[in-house]
């Protein structure tokens, strides 16, 4: 271990978060928040001006205004730990985080104006009382729903529907009058947003509550502590049937007909190269987590490395095709069925559920 690694193990990883002295204060964070309050400013939001603190996942908690950020993003070395222990990270860069907190300025805003008890809000959105499931089953390119956040996040619950209804209506230069043109009923919510949002203009929020929960300066347990408790997914089996796939996806690159000239690499180091990527794009595009998508990645580059598969160097681009339709094509069978295989063998794949914890895993924003 390097002196720099064990500085690491025994300062950040093992003392309690709220001793590691994290604040938005003096961090890149306090002029993103600055640049959004900015941005408030210019589309009219100047009664409500929302809190904001650290705490273990992008939130905001019912009844409050109050935005909690993740509390890695406030320093370099804790997102790249976040990263390592879970595969991904709820902003990556500056106009991610934006993305994130107008979103999060979404449930603010009908928190602070109970929007959601307005009879032509629950016509449109749906009521605030239904069950809010953490598996939800996303269509994708659904034309009543605005896309903004990754995984169809809006088709969630009717308050993630409205919170980005309303991210999409305040980004700068989202031209969303033209974009949703063909979505009629997606723009009959962005257009009541628009409405409802002047008629907020000169009026002040009826609820200014802006409680903490979980603040970083009351997080008793350690880095360490918390990754063990969030870091993991539920165990999930791989079937073999797998195994085949690998190979249609390896061979079928021509690793067997190329030239013998032509060098052969590693499938399962393409696998864990890609990963971010994979993850990423995967719950973007089919709503499948990436705290599941990654044990499957796992799986995948651990069989592949067992069964020796190579490819040819030349075809990376053909079996990079192959790889990511194979997983997006399991993620999207997850996502509708709760399992990446159906039938007897599906090994009682257990559902997502809420396990005792430190707190709840980020799986996407609150
Ligand atoms: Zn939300």
């Amino acid at each position: 271990m390097t002196t720099a690694e064990r500085f690491r193990e025994e300062t950040l990883l093992s003392r309690p978060i709220r001793d590691l002295g994290l604040t938005i204060e003096g961090t890149a964070l306090e002029s993103l928040v600055a640049e959004f309050l900015q941005e408030l400013h210019r589309v009219g939001i100047r009664r409500l001006r929302p809190h904001f603190y650290l705490s273990t996942q992008w939130i905001v908690n019912d009844g409050t205004i109050a935005i909690a950020i993740p509390f890695y993003l406030a320093h370099p070395e804790l997102r790249a730990i976040h990263a390592e222990k879970t595969g991904w990270v709820e902003g990556n860069d500056r106009a991610e985080l934006l993305g994130y907190l107008r979103h999060e300025m979404g449930h603010v805003v009908n928190y602070a104006y109970k929007l959601y008890e307005r009879e032509d809000w629950v016509q449109l959105f749906g009521s605030m009382t239904q069950p809010y499931e953490d598996n939800y089953h996303p269509e994708p390119f659904s034309r009543r729903y605005v896309q903004h956040l990754p995984g169809w996040y809006a088709q969630k619950h009717p308050d993630e529907d409205w919170a980005e209804t309303f991210a999409v209506w305040m980004t700068p230069g989202s031209n969303w009058r033209a974009v949703y043109l063909e979505w009629p009923e997606a723009l009959a919510k962005l257009e009541y947003c628009d409405r409802i949002m002047a008629s907020l203009r000169d009026r002040d929020p009826d609820v200014t509550v802006a409680e903490r929960d979980e603040d970083v300066s009351q997080l008793t347990y350690s880095l360490e502590q918390y990754y063990s408790a969030n870091g993991t997914a539920p165990e999930e089996k791989f079937p073999p049937g797998l195994d085949g796939a690998l190979h249609a996806v390896f061979e079928a690159a021509g690793a067997a007909s190329a030239p013998p000239s032509v060098p052969r690499v590693s499938g399962a180091a393409l696998i864990r190269r890609c990963e971010a990527d994979l993850l990423e794009n995967v719950y973007r595009w089919t709503g499948h987590f990436p705290e599941r998508t990654w044990p499957l990645l796992r799986h995948l580059a651990h069989r592949a490395d067992e069964l020796q598969q190579v490819y040819p160097i030349n075809r990376e681009a053909t079996v990079l095709i192959a790889l990511t339709t194979l997983v997006a094509s399991l993620a999207m069978n997850h996502v509708l069925r709760g399992s990446y295989f159906s039938g007897p063998e599906r090994n009682g794949t257990p559902e997502r559920t809420s396990t005792p914890s430190l707190a709840q895993p980020s799986v996407a924003a609150g």
